[in-house]
């Protein structure tokens, strides 16, 4: 290629990239949120500045208007991370960048309570009466999950209470649990209307909150109570009586499952594989942590 060709080749390039720059507010690389724009140049106009240079006047910048984009959609759309709540967002070169949110830095259960009793992340925030935290040792061996508050709890702002929450102290107090030694939760912390069991997009909401509740007590060992907490927890189809007796892994933590006391308000035939449960758990207990549990009661 002779010089002077080689020169007008230059000269085209740097005429273009700078009317690009004009265009395009020196956007040389383009994101995937980038909405095409349509230009305001008159199209005369445009191929005016891409004729080749003639002469010393063509040179100066010419005054065009840097294009608005129209509706312009909001940058960096922030999905959910279903497994922790956080919101993910990519930065202009495709990274993703995982925003915590205040909650997920507390250190004491205390502050966790007050960073999400005001929470609208599912539907359910509208019908509750009382956001339902959760009640006992932040620092318990054992932590008792079930699946929602119901009527009493809604009410009260406590989980287990009312007829069922008895009958749990009773099956605690029989195993060697004081009520007040353990922690006693829910997965949802807002009631499902007329006590339907949970939708998974609840859970899926609220489970978070769950996580970091465990994450703050560690506990040594969990008592999943009732079919809907442990396929809800355990992410499983199988019946209960199929989960019952054996040892599952929630994130590292051991678990176990029975039935949830409002079953055996309803069946009492129930009760005895229960007791045989809490024999079971009451032996895994007293293997992990070297402590002997002596019953505080034999009323079930
Ligand atoms: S159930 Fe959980 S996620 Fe839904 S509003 Fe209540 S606290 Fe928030």
């Amino acid at each position: 290629m002779s010089n002077d060709r080689l020169n007008d080749v230059i000269e085209q390039t740097e005429k273009f990239v700078k009317n690009f720059d004009k265009f395009y507010g020196g956007r040389l690389y383009l994101d995937k949120d980038f909405i095409p724009i349509e230009p305001q140049v008159p199209t005369a106009e445009l191929e005016t500045e891409f004729q080749p240079v003639q002469s010393a006047e063509d040179t100066k910048p010419k005054s065009i208007k840097k294009p608005e984009q129209k509706n312009p959609e909001p940058k960096n759309p922030e999905p959910k991370n279903k497994d922790n709540g956080s919101v993910a967002a990519e930065d202009f070169f495709g990274n993703v960048e995982v925003k915590r949110e205040d909650w997920e830095f507390v250190e004491t259960l205390e502050e966790l309570n007050n960073k999400i009793k005001d929470c609208k992340k599912c539907e359910l925030w509208k019908t509750r009466t009382n956001f339902v935290f959760g009640v006992g040792d932040p620092k318990a061996d054992v932590v008792v999950i079930g699946e929602a508050p119901g009527a009493d709890e809604d009410i009260q702002g406590e989980p287990f209470v009312g007829r069922a929450g008895q009958l749990l102290n009773k099956i605690l107090a029989a195993t060697g649990f004081k009520r007040e030694e353990v922690y006693i939760l829910n997965i949802l912390k807002s009631r499902p209307p007329g006590n339907r069991n949970p939708l998974p997009e609840e859970v899926d909401a609220c489970r978070p909150y769950l996580d970091k509740q465990l994450k703050l007590i560690n506990p040594k060992l969990i008592l999943l109570v009732g079919k809907v907490a442990a396929e809800s927890l355990l992410k499983t189809k199988d019946p209960l009586n199929k989960l019952r007796g054996k040892t599952h892994d929630y994130k590292g933590w051991k678990v176990r499952v029975t039935f949830h006391p409002a079953a055996l308000l309803r069946n009492p035939n129930w009760k005895r594989p229960t007791w045989e449960d809490m024999l079971q758990f009451k032996a895994m207990y007293e293997d992990i942590t070297g402590k002997k549990l002596e019953a505080q009661s034999d009323d079930i």
